[in-house]
């Protein structure tokens, strides 16, 4: 009944002219009779506070009845106290202060809950006193779409929404002396509430990066109960896509997406998704209906900031359980680039109608693309058909499970193809160099092009392309011993340009970089072989369960894709290279992670892995790598190293079971943090117990949900104790450990030119002595021997 009424209530919005309505959200017009003197006026959300010290305030020209933003100038003061933990930790990093507490001078405002007639009760209206508080909203407006940000759809859909409650808005960005433009929202429809912080210029580089500073739930609760449910709060969840798409050898991509959708909100009139802006959207319908949309400006090929969102607007309001079919049509030139000869390179986000946040949701795909026929096209699912039509090739792939994205790749490849066990492992590379490849073999960089390199040889990647084969399907019969079986069944790899790569579901990219040999690696001067080859190769093929087969559900778990996919680069390094070039690899990542940012603070010290992508800012773009990646990838190689058991066959038996049932158990689905940690716990040793409650809170809070490494100092002496026993007496000093921290330790013997693992030492904040006998004389003891704990141990 409750909805009913709530439709009732808004019925003359359906009245409202969308498109009347977009116009008036992204170009404001003021209300000259809409203006008052304010003092005193404050306005609270949750833990945010408001105040209009002195100064005046006008509001927008009703839409509908509706006001949905105002602009201030006079004097005012922003307030929010954050939960204490990793939420004020952020805030002293950005602002030196555990509380946000700032004065303002001018404002604006826009919202989508009941901000304007708790306001307009206490305010007497007059005439504007000229057009400069319009003027401030509308730059902050025009800045916004320049940032690409998407808060116009957002107030759109706010403004259109028959459950006024569930999509309340409200968003203020107040002009501070200290920080410039300072954001703070509350978004109903966001787990995370509450948001603060600012767009901000790197110290070197270009653009602005948004910085976020504080973002948690409203009411108190605990972040990890409001994202148990990772979908609870969308409007609408895709069950499945069928997109039929052009591919021309002009590079350009012409694309119908059926997306097949059932709601789970009542009341909702604008569907937000995202598509990459240089998409151009020609129609969406329902049907034979052409429904309104509107999407972010077009950026024409431009390297800057557009957005990238698109707001569908339907006839009626949603009710829960119904479906939807919509179809987009789209073009653009812009997603796929011509990279050299026969070499193109297809975006792997972006082509088609997404919501954020994928990777907790799954989807079914079904693919159908045409390219011309002197080429290959490669894409996520299984080959269900291939037909020819003139110049043209027509090809279909279906998905056996539900996924969180796909991919294609297209060009003039050499297929090779090797089996891992019944797994196909397809290699799609390219018959000629990319253009910077083909630069690199021209030219030698000092001066005009000289020609081939002689030591350099072929630099395409089909050259390559079997021993690309042999060593994916190497990493993935490693990991479906350690992790279960692999989802798919098949893997396509295929090279790209750049450095990077990305893994999806059953389709790797990998950089042309890593389809070089070692001679020419050489001859370029690269001197990490094993990360890009063996290392890189492994990382990306081990997401096929870290992102793909496991999910996560928020940002804050988004170690349990990279950090995991990290360790797993590494545990291939073991295998493949053995274990000298295995501890360099882990002594690199923690180099990396302990190295200084542009403003001389430690990595490890920015925040903890929990925090996720909001490590990386404009100080410290790296931050998120550094730490969600390598602390993330060393954390997980601590755990392994606690379970691993040198007497068990193989010692690693534990942590295997380990991953495979947490692998088993989220299969296609996300999983938390304390998932992880809940399963670890059924699978931790006695000796991990250190709180003797059968939890790992320890481990999780120390090295997950906070920052700081321990520094311990390793003491011991060895005396005869008669009859072939020595005694080994001495103690683990605390040096820097935080206050109620612990650890335990692996205990290394050297003897006779051997190492063997013999117990395991308990640290803390106190100095912890020990006394144990040994049946022979040790050359040494020694702590970490492996880089098995991120402890700094002085021994
Ligand atoms: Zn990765």
């Amino acid at each position: 009944m409750r909805s009913i009424l709530l439709l009732a209530a808004v019925l003359p919005l359906a009245a409202q002219d969308p498109a009347a309505l977009w116009k008036a959200v992204l170009q404001p017009a003021f209300d000259p009779d809409k203006a008052a003197p304010v003092q005193n006026l404050s306005l609270t959300r949750d833990r945010l506070r408001l105040t209009l010290t002195q100064g005046t305030i006008q509001f927008t020209t009703p839409q509908n009845g509706l006001v949905f933003g105002a602009a201030f100038e006079g004097r005012g003061r922003l307030q929010l106290q954050p939960p204490a933990g990793p939420e004020s930790q952020q805030l002293r990093l950005f602002t030196g202060k555990d509380v946000l507490d700032a004065e303002f001078t001018e404002a604006v405002f826009h919202f989508g809950d009941a901000t304007y007639d708790q306001l307009a009760s206490q305010l007497r209206f007059g005439p504007a006193p000229g057009p400069r508080l319009a003027r401030l909203y509308q730059d902050r407006r025009q800045e916004h779409e320049d940032l690409g940000d998407a808060l116009a759809p957002r107030l759109f859909k706010s403004l259109l929404s028959a459950d006024r409650k569930r999509t309340a808005f409200f968003a203020a960005e107040v002009k501070t002396s200290n920080h410039g433009w300072i954001e703070v929202q509350l978004d109903s429809l966001e787990h995370e509430e509450l948001r603060a912080g600012r767009w901000a210029a790197p110290l070197s580089g270009t653009g602005k990066h948004l910085d976020t500073w504080l973002n948690f739930p409203a009411g108190d609760r605990p972040p990890a109960e409001v994202f148990r449910q990772p979908l609870a709060k969308e409007d609408f969840l895709i069950r499945d896509y069928r997109i039929e798409a052009n591919v021309a050898q002009s590079a350009e991509l012409r694309a119908t997406a059926r997306v097949n959708l059932q709601f789970q909100a009542p009341g909702e009139r604008v569907l937000l998704f995202e598509l990459d802006s240089n998409l151009r959207i020609e129609s969406v319908k329902d049907g034979e209906r052409a429904l309104p949309f509107f999407q972010s400006r077009d950026p024409k090929g431009r390297d800057r900031p557009s957005g990238d969102y698109v707001a569908v607007v339907l006839p009626d309001p949603s009710q829960p359980g119904q479906t939807l079919s919509l179809d987009f049509v789209y073009a653009g030139k812009h997603v796929i680039h011509k990279v050299g000869a026969g070499n193109y390179f297809c975006q792997s986000y972006g082509w088609y109608p997404t919501r954020p946040e994928s990777f907790a949701a799954r989807a079914g795909f079904h693919l159908v693309f045409r390219h011309p026929k002197d080429y290959t096209l490669v894409a996520t699912g299984n080959k269900i058909s291939q037909s020819a039509d003139g110049k043209v090739i027509l090809t279909e792939w279906k998905s056996d499970l539900p996924l969180a994205v796909a991919g294609f790749a297209f060009g003039d490849f050499k297929l090779y193809s090797e089996k891992a066990g019944a797994i196909s492992v397809d290699v799609y590379a390219n018959r000629r160099p990319d253009d910077s490849m083909a630069s690199i073999a021209s030219d030698d960089g000092f001066g005009p092009p000289t020609g081939q390199l002689p030591a350099l040889g072929s630099l395409s990647p089909s050259a390559l392309a079997k021993t690309m084969g042999i060593e994916v399907a190497n990493t993935l019969r490693l990991f479906e011993r350690y992790f279960g079986p692999y989802p798919y069944k098949s893997l396509a790899v295929t090279n790209i340009p750049f450095s990077y790569g990305q893994g999806w579901p059953g389709l790797l990219y990998l950089s042309a970089l890593s389809f070089l040999d070692s001679t020419q690696r050489n001859t370029l001067g690269i001197t990490h072989h094993t990360q890009i080859t063996d290392f890189f190769r492994a990382h990306e093929a081990s997401h096929q369960w870290w992102g793909h087969r496991v999910g996560w559900k928020s940002y804050h778990d988004q170690w349990l894709s990279e950090g995991f996919a990290q360790f797993s680069g590494n545990l291939y390094v073991l295998f493949r290279k053995g274990e000298k070039e295995f501890v360099t690899r882990l002594r690199e990542d923690r180099q990396e992670l302990l190295s200084r940012d542009q403003r001389n603070r430690v990595y490890e010290s920015i925040g903890p892995i929990w925090m996720g992508r909001r490590l990386a800012s404009s100080d410290s773009p790296r931050a998120y790598s550094n730490i969600v990646y390598n602390k993330g990838g060393l954390v997980l190689y601590m755990l392994q190293s606690l379970l691993a058991d040198p007497r068990a066959q193989p010692p690693d038996a534990r942590f295997m079971a380990l991953m495979q049932e947490f692998c088993q158990t989220y299969h296609n689905q996300p999983a938390s943090t304390e998932d992880f940690q809940k399963m670890a716990e059924k699978h931790m040793l006695p000796h991990m117990d250190l709180d003797g409650n059968g939890r790992l809170d320890w481990f999780f809070r120390q090295y997950v949900y906070s920052t700081g490494l321990p520094r311990y100092e390793f003491r011991y002496s060895v005396q005869p104790a008669g009859d072939k026993q020595w005694k080994v007496t001495g103690s683990l000093l605390p040096r820097e450990v935080p206050p109620g921290w612990k650890d335990v330790l692996r205990l290394y013997l050297h003897a006779s030119g051997k190492v063997a693992r013999i117990g395991w030492l308990r640290a803390s904040d106190q100095e912890l002595p020990f006394e144990f006998n040994l049946p022979m004389k040790p050359d040494k003891l020694s702590l970490n021997a492996n880089e098995e704990t991120l402890a700094d141990i002085k021994q």
